[in-house]
């Protein structure tokens, strides 16, 4: 799935906003309007503090702390400008012990935890090792000095369950400071709306109604050049996520937790369903022939030459309409609704949580002053220089607190997130992720697809545990998880294998599936699904 997260991450940065669609009475509050194609949002931030102040300078006397922290290939810098700023603001600077040339994450980190020296502030791309280093002595538990002396920290750990859920390890103590998400949703689904004119169709609501709009994108020549060319449905992720198309019918290849209980998808009934129906796809030719080798190219290879027609996918898929507005007059794709499955339930699976942000290693001489630190991060002053930079330089602000990127933001050759970042912005520590600069950034079609899901939360699910691309991503103890590995390591191969040769029509499912079932819990589904449960528990009744 390595690849797969990489190149979601980039999307997640270039998209738009909304705004804890779900908990609206406990998060931070947003408006939204639109006015003359432009979308205004405004977020207000909780003061949690009683006067609403932030005491500044932190420290009177300039204090430096050491940090450990490779985001992307991008060692901490303390030159980048915004953390500057913060230095002069609060007294406080960070300064790298990762030599700038060093882009290995995990062998700067191997390297660090062997020398025996800990950086003041830790942060790593792996919850699982922090958290672990943290039962190891390595990191302190903030749960105190959190309590003490981070009032906007605990604001987010009362009021906000996914960024608490986040914060806890299983041991109870809090490890490191997530980094949170203000948006709600992370992928959509596209279709051609020029496509839909063109043959005289509505946009699909089921996903009975959708297999005929694609079978007419098939059959019907859309792209008027004579011939059947068409990949109706398709997705860049190619074999790695029949996920995708198998949410179609309320069903995946992964644990899915329903009214509590953890199950395991393939042993389900919607599964059978949705395998009979995907094999019924592909022989129509509605489902991309070349599904299980198209890989992450894919979706620009099939937009490029006109032949997609209907993905589920990030903001991302928007752009074509300008880019592809010479080659191919009124291409349009536009987000819709989740269809309504062979149940009626329309539901979206993906959806964003917080990650790993930062920690206290247990040899920093002074973590109370750099856990206020780490509060100011989540103040409004705070979230402003993390996310949008230096007003002045790279926003300007409207008499109402709106503010706008400045053209050398918008125009920069770097795009405008890779120049924010550039400066120091944006990067992976413990703060809250802002929707309003991502919307700044977005374009029209991103835009219209942020708008239509942020005003239903009713399709995502706010109590379930995390996915993390669609997979469940719970916290495992250490030998539950060292057995989860093994039982998985056998099935997981096995599973995509079997549906592999469904979908081609190499084996017959419904003469398959018994022995199928048998052969899952001879290899320890069983075992795995206990595990699971164990987590989910762990996860909900902390
Ligand atoms: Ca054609």
């Amino acid at each position: 799935m390595e690849k797969r997260s990489c190149m979601l991450l980039g999307a997640v940065l270039l998209s738009a906003a909304s705004l804890f669609a779900g908990g609206a009475s406990e998060a931070p509050k947003a408006e939204s309007a639109q006015s003359t194609g432009a979308v205004k949002t405004k977020v207000t931030y909780p003061v949690p503090t009683k006067d609403g102040a932030f005491p500044l300078p932190i420290t009177s006397k300039p204090t430096e702390f050491t940090i450990f922290l490779n985001f992307n290939n991008m060692p901490f810098d303390s030159s980048w400008p915004v953390w500057q700023e913060m230095a002069k603001r609060t007294g406080i600077s960070l300064k790298s012990v990762i030599s700038k040339s060093n882009s290995n994450e995990k062998e700067a980190f191997n390297l660090m935890l062997s020398s025996g020296k800990l950086a003041d502030v830790i942060g790593y791309v792996s919850a699982t090792d922090l958290e672990k280093l943290g039962h190891d002595g390595g990191l302190l538990p903030l749960n105190d000095l959190i309590r003490q002396y981070a009032p906007h920290i605990q604001w987010y750990l009362d009021n906000d369950k996914k960024f608490a859920n986040t914060a806890y390890s299983l041991d109870g103590n809090i490890y490191y400071v997530p980094k949170n998400q203000t948006l709600k949703f992370s992928e959509f689904w596209w279709i051609r709306k020029d496509w839909l004119d063109k043959l005289g169709l509505q946009t699909p609501t089921t996903v009975d109604e959708l297999h005929d709009v694609l079978l007419a994108f098939r059959n019907g020549d859309p792209n008027g050049n004579g011939k059947k060319d068409e990949v109706p449905l398709f997705d860049r992720a190619g074999n790695k996520m029949p996920d995708e198309y198998l949410w179609l019918w309320d069903s995946s290849t992964e644990f899915y937790v329903r009214d509590g209980k953890v199950e395991f998808e393939p042993l389900g009934a919607n599964f059978e369903t949705a395998v009979t129906n995907l094999r019924k796809w592909y022989e129509e030719g509605i489902l991309d022939p070349e599904f299980f080798t198209r890989g992450p190219k894919g979706r620009d290879i099939l937009m490029t030459a006109n032949l997609g027609g209907c993905t589920h996918d990030w903001v991302s898929a928007g752009n074509y309409n300008t880019k592809l507005q010479n080659e191919y007059p009124g291409l349009e794709m536009v987000a819709f609704a989740p269809p309504a499955d062979q149940h009626g339930v329309v539901k979206e699976r993906t959806e964003r949580f917080p990650g790993v942000g930062w920690g206290i290693s247990t040899q920093c001489k002074d973590p109370v002053t750099l856990i206020k630190f780490f509060d100011y991060c989540f103040t409004p002053e705070g979230q402003e220089l993390l996310n949008w930079g230096i007003e002045g330089l790279t926003y300007t602000k409207d008499a109402d607190g709106t503010k706008h990127f400045m053209d050398n933001v918008l125009n920069s050759e770097l795009t405008p997130v890779g120049y924010l970042r550039s400066l120091g912005c944006l990067y992976r520590v413990g703060c809250c992720q802002d929707a309003n600069y991502e919307i700044a950034v977005a374009s029209p079609a991103a835009q219209a697809a942020a708008r239509l899901y942020e005003s239903h939360p009713e399709w995502y699910l706010s109590e379930e545990p995390p996915y993390a691309d669609g997979r469940l991503d719970m916290k495992l103890r250490p030998e539950d998880d060292a057995q989860y590995k093994k039982v998985m390591s056998t099935i997981r191969p096995y599973v995509d294998e079997k549906f592999q040769s469904w979908i081609l029509g190499t084996s017959d499912f419904k003469s398959d599936y018994p022995a199928f079932v048998k052969e899952l819990k001879s290899r320890g589904i069983d075992d795995a699904i206990a595990i699971v449960q164990r987590g989910y528990e762990a996860y909900t009744h902390r």
